[in-house]
């Protein structure tokens, strides 16, 4: 039986862990957080086709039937608006008339839930506070994963799905770099109330929005609301229960005061967004100084840059430990979902033969730097875009949107 350990409890460990153990490999994840509920201030994740399909070849069906019912109401559209709240484009997610596909769809859920959803049914598999600092590889392929407290593990394959500051890619692939955008951010939530409700935009009842502001500025607006009869097991509950929008608010560095924003304490922050968003609509603005201070928090936007081919061994990576992205497409999680469904697929037909299992992880890194890096350049360009600080490209970008909107016939082309 193949052994495979994963290093990183996070969403494509997780599920890759998940589709693992359903096929009756033998697998462990370590995880640095002390606890599952670690994470429980989970903000929303938008899940889209990929990410949906990678669940659904993972999870029991059991278990993909308890996360579909476990998320929010799904986007009907996407919008680009000004910083007046009037609209840039429109997009709706499904084509006039179509059917939403029952697997392969766009969702919305909470991020602890969607953990918490991953670790049903692996029990003791997931191990908690196990950092990974380094590992060995044997001459005959045996991996061993050495830990902060001193344990250690071996395996016939190890997995990095440690997030950005994954050490397993430090070790595997020095060269491997990630680059500074520029571009910091500022989040926070607010509760959905009918008081609340009254300041969104129409477009944010049918799905999230872009708000695109001068001075190379943007926000994202999104609402994550539970299905009316939606009844959470208590285990799923994220620390906040209730309906709530989530906002996070992009600007590049050179436009920013010069402290850093990861120092600056919550409620510095919050007046800093406040500040910024000055001259914006009454409503956006309200909607950033009517969140609670305490749900404030700071992003630096960094990005990976592409690594050449390297050649496969018995450990490999996944998700941001390889291609992390800025959050503009809201793509970040689902290519590492779709990286757990592609690695599990790989190992599971290789069988448990060293020389099998080294040609498989060759063929799923192939496929995974191909779309892996696409979706860091995307994500790279529409964070550009929405931060122009070119006075005539932010008039052009406006433009383009607007005529883009006014043909549909090639706005669900270029957009759909
Ligand atoms: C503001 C924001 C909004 C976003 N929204 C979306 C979205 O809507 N949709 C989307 O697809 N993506 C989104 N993303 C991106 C998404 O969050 C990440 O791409 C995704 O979490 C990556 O998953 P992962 O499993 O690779 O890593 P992670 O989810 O970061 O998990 C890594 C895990 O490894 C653990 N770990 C770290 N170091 C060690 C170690 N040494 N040993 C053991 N364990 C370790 C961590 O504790 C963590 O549990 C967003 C990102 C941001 C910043």
């Amino acid at each position: 039986m193949l052994r495979v350990l994963i290093a990183g409890g996070g969403i494509g460990g997780l599920c890759l862990a998940q589709g693992l153990h359903q096929a009756g490999a033998d697998v462990t994840v370590f995880e640095r957080a002390a606890a599952p509920d670690a994470f429980k201030e989970g903000y929303r994740i938008h899940i889209d086709p990929d990410g949906s399909r990678a669940l659904h070849a993972c999870l029991p069906a059991e278990r993909f039937a308890l996360f579909e019912s476990a998320c929010g109401r799904p986007p009907e559209a996407f919008a680009f608006l000004t910083e007046q709240l009037t609209e840039l484009l429109s997009v709706d997610v499904l084509k006039a008339g179509a059917r939403p596909d029952p697997i392969a769809a766009h969702r919305s859920i909470n991020r602890f839930t969607l953990r918490q959803i991953l670790l049903d049914g692996l029990g003791d598999r997931v191990r908690f506070g196990k950092e990974l600092r380094r590992y060995e590889t044997a001459p005959d392929g045996t991996v061993t994963a050495y830990f902060a407290d001193g344990g250690r593990a071996t395996g016939d394959v190890l997995v990095g799905a440690e997030g950005t500051h994954s050490r397993v890619r430090a070790q595997l692939l020095p060269h491997a770099e990630r680059a500074d955008t520029g571009v910091d951010g500022i989040a926070g939530r607010l509760p959905l109330t009918p008081q609340t409700l009254s300041l969104l935009p129409a477009h944010l009842h049918r799905g999230p929005a872009m708000v695109l502001a001068p001075g190379g500025r943007n926000v994202f607006l999104a609402t994550h609301q539970y299905r009316s009869g939606t009844d959470l097991p208590e285990h799923l509950q994220p620390a906040d229960r209730g309906d709530y929008l989530v906002w996070g608010l992009s600007a590049r560095r050179a436009t920013l005061p010069r402290t850093g924003l990861d120092r600056m304490p919550r409620a510095r922050l919050h007046c800093l967004a406040q500040d910024l968003a000055a001259t914006w609509h009454p409503h956006l603005r309200r909607i950033i100084q009517e969140s609670a201070p305490a749900t404030v928090s700071a992003f630096t936007i960094r990005t990976a840059v592409p690594v050449a081919a390297w050649p496969p061994s018995t450990v490999t990576v996944l998700g941001d430990a390889i291609h992390s992205m800025p959050p503009s497409r809201g793509i970040g999680a689902n290519t590492a979902l779709r990286d757990a469904e592609l690695l599990c697929r790989s190992l599971v037909a290789a069988g448990s033969h060293p020389a099998g299992v080294t040609a498989a992880i060759g063929g799923y890194e192939r496929q995974m730097r191909e779309y892996g890096f696409a979706a860091v350049k995307a994500s790279v360009q529409a964070l550009r875009q929405s931060v122009t600080g070119n006075p005539v490209a932010f008039t052009v970008s406006k433009v383009a949107l607007r005529m883009f909107n006014a043909v549909p016939a090639i706005r669900d082309r270029v957009f759909g």
